[in-house]
């Protein structure tokens, strides 16, 4: 079809570069390549068994209708008490809107609080949709860079200087999609006490990672009560509970913010899938080991991609304090050529690792940063250690 046809918006907005990445892998699969897939952030455990065990009994059940806009109450309760034991975090069930997954939360929360030419402050690296849900919402990301000498963390100061008469809200991910980073209790209450200054501000905390932290506690910017009715708090049960496929994602706010929420949902996609809040209830209700075995592994492939990407020169990363990323800075490698390609920059080289060593990653354009790649290493160690093995003698050819 001629794109003139198409809505201007389009010509907006990218398309989602990590799910751009993983749709090449699999098509270069497909065709017989031993291709490793370094690019999709999904664990590579099966969803934990009481979870399978419940969606299946919510099918006997018979929980086969429309759900309520919102979600069921009882998975309500569930976040409701989930926030309270793991986040000290006072959430009532009129305070949570479940969505198709966190993707759907955030951009909810966009859609319900951005007017057109609304400014919103994000800080750099940061995770790919961010920048775009803005735009579909008419609101204008504002970036703020931290960089790997900084833990890719911003502080105070910087968020002080990036607010305008425009700024509207902030979004951030603690543990970061892309960069791992955890912000402590002490770097959160700095940057609350900027936004103490400045009530019109929204925070939108995307805390998707919580549960795979390698630093310690989990710790949540609503806990300061002089921002809370100000902060949307996202999670979801993807990354903790391996259930990328299941669509369960869901905030705490206001129940302003929830019921506005809960209008713009009710026009879209209505309640998500009734079988899968069931399985939600039972996995934030239920046994934590395998979350826990889950974060044990991921933070066992952590330690073995920072050591593999030692023997490999001119590589920069901070060490991640969580999810399971590792975003180094590879632009010691831009104008360096294996006498075919020339590498201009990071997407040239993710191509280059794509088609002549075949594994695939993310480069850190579409994530602010382009002067990194993003490697996910959750997959086994086994196709890690290969996969390090592959980009190492792939670099060396670069000179
Ligand atoms: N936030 C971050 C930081 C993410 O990495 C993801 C990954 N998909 C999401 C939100 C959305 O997750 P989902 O829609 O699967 O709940
Ligand atoms: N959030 C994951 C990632 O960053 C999944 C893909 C996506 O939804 O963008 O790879």
């Amino acid at each position: 079809m001629n794109m003139q046809k198409l809505a201007q918006r389009l010509n907006r907005i990218s398309e989602s570069n990590t799910l751009k990445m993983a749709k090449l892998s699999r098509e270069l699969a497909a065709t017989g390549v031993d291709v490793i897939s370094l690019s999709l952030g999904e664990p590579d455990f099966q969803t934990p068994q009481h979870i399978k065990d419940a969606a299946k009994k919510a099918l006997d059940d018979g929980y086969t209708f429309y759900t309520p806009v919102v979600g069921f109450l009882d998975l309500r309760e569930a976040i409701s008490a989930k926030f309270k034991r793991d986040n000290g975090l006072d959430y009532s069930p009129n305070q949570i809107v479940v969505s198709t997954g966190a993707k759907q939360s955030i951009i909810n929360t966009f859609l319900a609080i951005l007017n057109p030419g609304d400014e919103v402050i994000v800080p750099t690296p940061y995770w790919v949709s961010y920048s775009e849900m803005i735009k579909i919402a008419e609101g204008v990301p504002v970036l703020v860079n931290a960089n790997v000498e900084s833990d890719y963390k911003i502080n105070a100061a910087q968020l002080e200087k990036a607010i305008t008469s425009k700024s509207k809200a902030f979004i951030f991910s603690s543990p970061c999609n892309p960069t791992g980073s955890v912000y402590s209790k002490d770097e959160l209450y700095a940057l609350a006490k900027v936004f103490e200054k400045h009530p019109e501000i929204f925070i939108l905390s995307d805390e998707i990672y919580e549960h795979i932290n390698f630093t310690g506690k989990h710790e949540s910017i609503a806990q300061f009560d002089f921002i809370k009715d100000r902060v949307i708090t996202i999670n979801g049960v993807s990354k903790s509970f391996a259930m990328t496929g299941w669509r369960i994602g869901y905030i705490g706010a206001t129940k302003e913010i929830a019921a506005a929420c809960e209008k713009i949902q009710g026009q879209f996609t209505s309640g998500t899938n009734s079988i899968a809040q069931k399985a939600a209830i039972a996995a934030l209700s239920g046994d934590m080991t395998p979350t826990k075995e889950m974060a044990k592994a991921f933070l066992r492939r952590r330690d073995l991609v920072l050591d593999l990407l030692k023997n490999i020169p001119g590589i920069k990363t901070n060490t991640p304090g969580g999810a399971f990323y590792v975003f180094p800075d590879v632009s010691y490698y831009f104008g360096k050529s294996d006498g075919k390609i020339k590498i201009k920059n990071a997407e040239d080289l993710c191509m280059y690792f794509l088609n002549t060593a075949h594994v695939a990653l993310v480069d850190g354009d579409s994530f602010g940063a382009p002067e990194c790649i993003r490697i996910s290493y959750a997959t086994s160690d086994e196709k890690l250690k290969e996969a390090m093995k592959r980009i190492k003698v792939a670099l060396e050819k670069l000179v």
